[in-house]
């Protein structure tokens, strides 16, 4: 087991419904620590070259007018594998697919407006924490 750091967005459905605080409870539930933590509106800039990985895909414009349609909470976590706890604790993509207990199943609204984001992989979280971050922001 390793102590890790992931990168973590509460979306602008879970902003908006006010969710922020019973989205951490369950991330801190699940053994995972805030260690940074911002209130930012993204702009559409930012939002493409979050999502460019998926910038072919059809719903890619759509997404990225939900990302920008309200603030979001961007994150740094660490615990034990975080990477991979974050990604349980979020469940599937579509709500509809995710375990009972999870953020998506409890909250999300659709596959789009899905309340939550978490890096994929150990190279990923390194990057996405990078592009909102400095390092003197992470006092873990
Ligand atoms: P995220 O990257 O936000 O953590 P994910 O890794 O579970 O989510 P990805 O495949 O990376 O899923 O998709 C990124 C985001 O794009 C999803 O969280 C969702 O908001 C949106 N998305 C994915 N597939 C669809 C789709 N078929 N229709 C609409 N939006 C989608
Ligand atoms: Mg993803």
């Amino acid at each position: 087991m390793a102590i890790e750091r992931t990168f973590s967005i509460l979306k602008p459905d879970a902003t908006r419904r006010n969710l922020t605080g019973k989205i951490n409870a369950m991330l801190e539930d699940a053994g995972l620590r805030v260690i940074a933590q911002k209130r930012i509106q993204m702009s559409r800039q930012n939002a493409e070259t979050f999502y460019a990985v998926h910038k072919e895909r059809p719903f890619f414009g759509e997404l990225v007018d939900f990302m920008i349609s309200g603030p979001v909470v961007v994150q740094v976590l660490e615990g034990e594998n975080a990477i991979a706890a974050n990604r349980d604790v979020m469940g599937a993509t579509n709500p509809k697919d995710a375990d009972e207990g999870t953020i998506r199943k409890t909250f999300a609204e659709s596959i789009e407006a899905n309340s939550a984001h978490g890096s994929d992989s150990a190279e990923n979280a390194a990057i996405e924490i990078a592009y909102f971050f400095a390092g003197s922001e992470l006092v873990g």
